[in-house]
């Protein structure tokens, strides 16, 4: 059986993933790691070590002593955030991606990297965005994203590295809390929704954005990495499509159920990174090499989103939502 190492596993993917590996692998050959020692709480069932994803040695004797033969390699300082540091968000997400590609290298392991929307910028046709355009990412996030596509090839083609990748939209998902992206809204309005208050938004009502729905990233990571490596003839990263919406219309979206729901806009940072971002991406390439293919719409993630939130309130009796569809 593979035994899996997944660094920054603490947060709004790794979570989610982990629980998709599990049945797969076996809890018992999935190793968490993140910098928060505090995160050891939130895995129960497979073994967690606080580890610094910059710390080549530490990370030479894990993947050495648990003999690791896949990286699910997460950590990373995301977009928003890491405007607010530009220099250490390079440093953690080139030289955390650096030590990672060279350990595959060493110990021939199979790695995912997560790139990123955020990769496109300034000079990239922003409707059905193909797979490779020109383009000036805007933030340092997306600088390390796009550098990071290049080093993941350049292993691949030069050392023969099985590294995979898929530049993730703006993730939804209802169990764990976003990490600090530009997207981060269309997380965020569903548990002010739920709890009966009003959102304002930090993005205008008509930026529209292309996103994903948890479970529909989750699988696209399972199926990309478990395809037949001939398959994978795109090692820089694949474009994957999900939903495309905007503020306004998850607004709608959401109001079908909540009628009382109310919106206000206030666009601030963050709008300036969203407008260098695609509207929709054209995956095409993702969906001939490895067959991808979305299941989720917006109407469909929307009713998931708000019975699961409700459900976990109702979990912690704080449930006061009153919609009979759910
Ligand atoms: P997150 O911010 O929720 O989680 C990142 C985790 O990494 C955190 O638990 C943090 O403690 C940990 N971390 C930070 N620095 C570390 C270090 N030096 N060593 C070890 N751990 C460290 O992010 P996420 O949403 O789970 O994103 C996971 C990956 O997916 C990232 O590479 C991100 O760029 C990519 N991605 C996410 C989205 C999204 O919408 N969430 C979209 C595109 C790409």
């Amino acid at each position: 059986m593979q035994k899996i190492l997944i660094t920054g596993a603490a947060g709004q993917l790794g979570i989610e993933l982990i629980n998709a590996l599990i049945p797969v692998y076996g809890a018992e050959n999935i190793l968490a790691t993140d910098i928060n020692p505090d995160a050891a709480s939130k895995f129960s069932d497979t073994n967690f070590l606080s580890v610094n994803a910059m710390d080549a040695d530490y990370l030479d004797k894990i993947v050495n002593e648990y003999k690791i033969d896949q990286v699910y390699h997460l950590a990373a300082i995301l977009s928003a955030n890491g405007e607010q540091n530009p220099l250490a968000t390079w440093e953690v997400n080139m030289k955390s991606l650096l030590i990672v590609l060279e350990l595959a290298r060493k110990y021939k392991l199979k790695v995912f990297w997560p790139s990123s929307i955020a990769v496109f910028g300034r000079g990239t046709q922003r409707q059905n965005t193909p797979q490779n355009p020109g383009t000036i990412p805007n933030t340092v996030y997306g600088i390390s994203k796009q550098a990071g596509e290049q080093w993941c090839n350049y292993y691949a083609e030069k050392f023969n590295v099985d590294v995979r990748s898929i530049r993730y939209p703006g993730l939804i998902s209802y169990s764990s809390p976003p990490g600090g992206g530009t997207t981060d809204y269309a997380v965020d309005i569903f548990h002010k929704a739920v709890c009966n208050q009003n959102y304002e938004c930090f993005l205008s009502e008509e930026t529209r954005l292309p996103m994903m729905y948890m479970p529909d990233a989750v699988r696209a990571t399972l199926e990309l990495m478990q395809s037949d490596f001939k398959k994978i003839k795109t090692r820089t990263s694949y474009n994957i499509s999900g939903i495309s919406f905007t503020p306004a219309e998850l607004f709608r979206e959401i109001k079908k159920h909540l009628p009382e729901f109310q919106i206000s806009y206030r666009p601030d940072f963050r709008q300036n990174i969203a407008n260098t971002w695609p509207e929709s991406i054209d995956d095409s390439i993702a969906r001939i090499e490895w067959g991808w293919k979305p299941k989720y719409d917006l109407s469909k993630m929307t009713l998931n989103m708000l019975k699961n939130i409700n459900k976990k309130r109702n979990r912690q009796g704080s449930s006061n939502l009153l919609i009979s569809i759910l």
